[in-house]
Parts: C-alpha cells; sequence; structure tokens
C-alpha cells in the first residue's frame, strides 16, 4: 500500500482526506493508494515526518503550522517552494529523500483560469490583502502568471512592506483599486470569535456567520469599494460557500473565486505530483463540497 496524508495541527476539519480519497478511487487507485489525517504538532513535525518514508509514504500535503518546517527539513526543494519560503508538498523517495513542492501558488492560478469567469493575471494588476504565508504565495503566484502591477495590503502594515521589499512589489497604506483583489487574510473565517484566534485552519471552512460589513471593513473595504475590482478572490472558504468578501462581489456583480477551488487546485496538483495521473478535478471538487 503507498500511503499519503496531511500533516497539519489541529487538522481533524480538513477536507484532503476526502478530497484525495475519492480522487483515488475515481482514478481505479483505492486498493493500492490510501490517505489519512497526519495530527503532528509542532515539536514532533520533524521527527514524525522524516519517519514517514519507513512507514510507507509516498507524499504528505502540509498545512498549518507545518509549511515553513516542511521547507526546511526537504532534502531538496522546487525554485516555487524556496521563493516563497513554504511547502505544501513532500515527496519521499524510497531512501528516505524528502522533496519539497508549493502546489498552493499553482493552484491559485490554476483556479482562477478554470472558473467560469476565466481571469488570467497577465497584464492585469492585483492586489493581494494579507502578509503572512499564504500572501507570499499569492504574490509569487501573480507575479510569475505575468500580472503587470501588484501591491499588498496588511493590517500590520510593517508586515505589508516586508513582503513587498522580498518580491520587489508595492506596499499600499490603504485598499487601492486594481483589476484583481485577493484576500489572503483570515478575515471572513471566524464566526463571533475574533477572527485571529481561528487562524491555524487552511484547509478548515467556517460554519456560522460574521456581520459581513464588519468584516469587509476589517479588510479596509466596504461594499462600494468592492465593486471597483473586476475579479475577487477569496482563499478563505466557509461551509455555506461564501464569504463576506464573496457575497459583497455577488452583490456587486463583480465575478469571485472562493476558497474550495484553490484548496482542490493546490490538491490536485500534489496528488499528480504523487501519481503521475492527470487528477479528476471534477470528482475532488465534489467530494470536498460534500464535506459541508
Ligand atoms: P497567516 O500566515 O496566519 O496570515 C494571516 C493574515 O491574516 C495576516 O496577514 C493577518 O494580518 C491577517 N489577519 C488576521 N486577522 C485579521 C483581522 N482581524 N483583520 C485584518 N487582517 C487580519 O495565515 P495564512 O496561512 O496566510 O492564511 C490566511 C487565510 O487563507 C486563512 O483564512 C486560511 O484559511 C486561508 N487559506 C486558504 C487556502 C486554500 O487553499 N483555500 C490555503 C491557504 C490559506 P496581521 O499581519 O496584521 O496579523
Amino acid at each position: 500500500m503507498k500511503r499519503l496524508g496531511v500533516l497539519g495541527w489541529p487538522v481533524a476539519h480538513s477536507r484532503s482526506p476526502v478530497m484525495h480519497t475519492a480522487a483515488l478511487a475515481a482514478l481505479g487507485l483505492a486498493s493500492e493508494w490510501s490517505y489519512q489525517r497526519l495530527p503532528v504538532p509542532p515539536e514532533l513535525f520533524e521527527e514524525t515526518t522524516c519517519a514517514l518514508a519507513g512507514a510507507g509514504f509516498v507524499g504528505a500535503n502540509v498545512t498549518i503550522p507545518h509549511k515553513h518546517a516542511a521547507l526546511a527539513l526537504a532534502d531538496a526543494a522546487s525554485p516555487a517552494a524556496r521563493e516563497i519560503g513554504a511547502a505544501n508538498t513532500l515527496s519521499f523517495a524510497a531512501d528516505g529523500a524528502i522533496a519539497a513542492e508549493n502546489t498552493d501558488a499553482p493552484g491559485l492560478i490554476g483556479a482562477m483560469s478554470r472558473d467560469a469567469a476565466g481571469c488570467s493575471p497577465e497584464g492585469r494588476s492585483a492586489l493581494v490583502l494579507g502578509a503572512g504565508g499564504s500572501a507570499r504565495a499569492a504574490v509569487w503566484a501573480l507575479r510569475e502568471a505575468g500580472a503587470r502591477e501588484i501591491s499588498v495590503w496588511n493590517r500590520t502594515a510593517e508586515r505589508a512592506q516586508e513582503l513587498a521589499r522580498a518580491f520587489d512589489v508595492r506596499a499600499v497604506a490603504a485598499p487601492e483599486a486594481a483589476d484583481i483583489l485577493v484576500n489572503c487574510t483570515a478575515v471572513g473565517l471566524a464566526a463571533s470569535t475574533p477572527v485571529d484566534t481561528a487562524v491555524g485552519a487552511s484547509d478548515r471552512p467556517a460554519t456560522s456567520g460574521q456581520d459581513p460589513l464588519a468584516a469587509l471593513n476589517q479588510l479596509g473595504l466596504t461594499l462600494d469599494l468592492v465593486g471597483r475590482y473586476s475579479y475577487v478572490v477569496d482563499l478563505v472558504y466557509r461551509a455555506d460557500g461564501s464569504t463576506p468578501l464573496l457575497r459583497a462581489a455577488r452583490e456587486r456583480g463583480v465575478p469571485a473565486l472562493d476558497g474550495l477551488a484553490i484548496l482542490v487546485a493546490q490538491g490536485a496538483l500534489s496528488l499528480e505530483l504523487w501519481t503521475g495521473r492527470p487528477a479528476p478535478i471534477d470528482v475532488m471538487r465534489q467530494a470536498a463540497r460534500a464535506a459541508d
């Protein structure tokens, strides 16, 4: 049996197992491959991950809070993973060597191009909200995909400036108009709890409501301002398929892409890397959505 899994802490709510298990079945690989949750606290990450190859694992997805540690312990890393500074996909060779990849970045661009509205960043301007791990991946991805101009806004301005310096893009003091808006903050994830406390769940949907205007305001936005963008992406996703930002975009007639599509796209790229087979994206999307 070839084993796959998702390393995270916590990881109980991850949709990756259901999504990958459905994909393996659709590919006719269910009797040879399996996919499971791997709840591993930070202090045990290195030791556990280095033992996975010996336990029959050929690959693992990596989610919060382990993406930096995954890159650090890998024997080899792709240029994307190195430049972003994080890995979400590990592959284990028979001799135990670990290779790191980042499929979050190409997953974002792939999901945008596959979307019904079919958005390509090439030649377009983009504003990224946030300065955490997913913002780094988004800025890198947009730049690689030929975005004309990329700016970054973050609640903590120093972090936006730091990210802007690292990727040679522009930090802005308030959200500015652009063609594409990409939310890489945790705003919209939480219900009544402060959003910060909900971080730690990149793979986890929120399940209940938050005052939509308050959530937009936390991003320096209003309903009208959201209407200035021609395409909106929210990395956050919720059990009901919506977030305050997505709702605002739809209300203003702006095409919008939700975080579940990006989760599916990054998972599909990981699966292709491990199996060498084209991933059944529709099956993965249905399984991930049905997990609500
Ligand atoms: P992270 O590294 O912890 O960064 C969190 C970001 O959210 C920071 O920029 C932080 O700003 C901002 N933030 C938190 N609370 C805020 C508030 N109340 N108002 C304004 N900004 C706030 O997290 P991450 O890994 O980048 O993930 C960010 C979000 O993307 C999460 O919701 C995660 O679930 C989602 N995500 C989705 C996918 C997917 O496949 N769909 C993949 C990765 C991540 P400060 O710097 O000011 O604290």
